[in-house]
C-alpha cells in the first residue's frame, strides 16, 4: 500500500501526489472497464504494459515537439508525469469506421473514412460522455477557440505520427481517444498532451489478419486480450521476443516477495 496523497482514482489509473510541486504520479491499474462502466474486469499484466506503452509513444510525441504531460517512468506500473488542469473533453480521431461512429451513422466497421474525422465528447461517466460539437465547447466554456484550433492541431499531428508508427509494425491505427490538460506557468496556460496513450483508448488492427489487438477484445468478449496487448508491445520493440511473459513474472515475484 501507498503512503503517498491519494489526488484522484479513475476506472483504469490512480493518480498520486508528485515528488514536487506541480507533478503528480500516474499509476495504471490492471482493470478494464466498457460501456461506460457497466461492464467491469481485469486484464492480467495490463497496467504494466499500458505503462510502458504510453511512455513509448509519449516520449517519441516529445521528440518530434509535441508537448505532453509525460516526464518519466519510475517503476513497472507508474510514471512521474505534469498536473494540468484538465479539459473536460475526449478527443476522438478517426481513420476507419468503427464502434459508435458505425453504429451512429450505419457505416460498416472496416470501411476507410474518406478524411481523418475528429469527434469530441463531454467527459461527464454520470451523463455517458455525450458527443459534443464545437458550439457547446464554446457556449458552455470548456475551452476557448483558441485553445481549440490547439488540441484539434495537435491531434491531427499525434494522428500522423502514430499511423505511421504503427503502420511500420503491421498495425492499422483505426481510431484512438485523447485527453488534453492545461498547463498553468504564472497567469499562463498552454495546451499540451495528457492522460495515456495505450491499447486501453486505441483501435488496432493486425494489417494482414484484421485481427484486432485492443479493448475490444474485452469490450466484445473475444478472449486474449492480455496476449494481444503484449504482441503490441512486442512489435513496438518494448518485450524482446520470447520475453513477454517474463516482465509480467518478475512483477508477480516482486509483489510475492512484498516489495
Ligand atoms: N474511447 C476511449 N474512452 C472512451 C470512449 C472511447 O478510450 O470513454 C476510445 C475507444 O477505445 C476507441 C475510440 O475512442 O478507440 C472511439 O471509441 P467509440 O466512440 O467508437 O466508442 P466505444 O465503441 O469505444 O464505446
Amino acid at each position: 500500500m501507498s503512503r503517498r496523497r491519494l489526488i484522484y482514482e479513475g476506472k483504469a489509473k490512480i493518480l498520486y501526489e508528485g515528488p514536487e510541486p506541480g507533478t503528480l504520479i500516474q499509476y495504471f491499474k490492471d482493470d478494464a472497464t466498457a460501456f461506460n462502466a457497466q461492464k467491469k474486469g481485469t486484464i492480467s499484466g495490463k497496467g504494466v504494459l499500458n505503462n510502458r506503452i504510453s511512455e513509448h509513444i509519449y516520449t517519441l510525441l516529445g521528440s518530434i515537439g509535441v508537448p505532453t504531460h509525460f516526464i518519466r517512468r519510475l517503476n513497472m506500473r507508474e510514471q512521474l508525469i505534469r498536473q494540468v488542469e484538465i479539459v473536460p473533453i475526449e478527443v476522438v480521431v478517426r481513420n476507419v469506421a468503427a464502434g459508435t461512429l458505425s453504429t451512429r451513422l450505419g457505416i460498416e466497421e472496416g470501411t476507410q473514412l474518406p478524411r481523418t474525422i475528429i469527434e469530441y465528447f463531454y467527459k461527464d461517466d454520470a451523463l455517458g460522455d455525450p458527443m459534443i460539437a464545437d458550439e457547446h465547447i464554446a457556449a458552455f466554456g470548456w475551452a476557448s477557440q483558441d485553445e481549440m484550433n490547439e488540441i484539434a492541431d495537435l491531434a491531427i499531428r499525434v494522428n500522423d505520427f502514430l499511423c505511421g508508427l504503427f503502420a511500420a509494425i503491421g498495425i492499422r491505427l483505426v481510431d484512438f481517444k485523447l485527453e488534453f490538460g492545461r498547463l498553468w506557468e504564472n497567469d499562463y496556460s498552454r495546451i499540451i498532451l495528457a492522460d495515456e496513450i495505450s491499447p486501453d483508448g486505441c483501435r488496432l488492427w493486425d494489417m494482414s489478419s484484421g485481427e484486432k489487438l485492443d479493448k475490444d477484445r474485452f469490450r466484445r468478449d473475444l478472449g486474449g486480450e492480455a496476449e494481444a496487448y503484449q504482441e503490441v508491445a512486442r512489435r513496438l520493440g518494448l518485450l524482446p521476443e520470447g520475453e513477454a511473459n517474463a516482465v509480467l513474472d518478475l512483477e508477480e515475484h516482486r509483489a510475492k516477495r512484498g516489495k
